[in-house]
C-alpha cells in the first residue's frame, strides 16, 4: 500500500492520469458524470466508514486504483488532498451510475437537494 501511495502522489505531481478518460463535458470537467465510467448520471451514493473502506468502495465501483485517491481529493480536498487520508470515520458522497454500482451490489438514488442518498457501510 505504501508504495502504491507514493506512486499515486508522483503521478499527481507529474499531472498524469493513469488511463484514457472521455473528453470533459461542456463545463470543462467531469461534473455530473459517474465517478467510475465517467458517463453522465443523476444518481449516486454515500460511502461511510474509515478511509480504507471508502477507498475499497471506489475500487469496487470500478474506479482505476491510480485514480481513486485523486477522485477523493477532488470531492473532499480538506480530507484527501495532498496525498492524505481522513483519520477515523468519514463519509463521501459520489456520483455513480446504476450500472457501475450494480457490479458490487451498491444501491444508488437520484442526487437531489434534500433527498437522502443511500449509505454504503462496511458489512
Ligand atoms: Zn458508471
Amino acid at each position: 500500500m505504501g508504495q502504491a501511495r507514493r506512486r499515486r502522489d508522483a503521478d499527481r505531481q507529474a499531472g498524469q492520469i493513469g488511463s484514457p478518460i472521455p473528453a470533459a463535458g461542456l463545463q470543462g470537467d467531469h461534473r455530473g458524470t459517474c465517478i467510475a465510467c465517467l458517463r453522465p448520471t443523476d444518481t449516486g451514493l454515500a460511502f461511510q466508514g474509515e478511509a480504507e473502506w471508502i477507498f475499497a468502495g471506489l475500487l469496487g465501483l470500478g474506479v482505476p486504483e491510480d485514480q481513486v485517491h485523486p477522485a477523493l481529493a477532488d470531492l473532499d480536498p480538506a480530507g484527501w488532498g495532498n496525498g492524505l487520508v481522513p483519520v477515523g470515520k468519514t463519509a463521501v458522497t459520489v456520483r455513480a451510475c446504476a450500472e457501475c454500482a450494480s457490479k458490487p451490489g451498491f444501491p444508488v438514488a437520484l442526487l437531489l437537494p434534500g433527498h437522502p442518498v443511500p449509505a454504503v457501510q462496511p458489512a
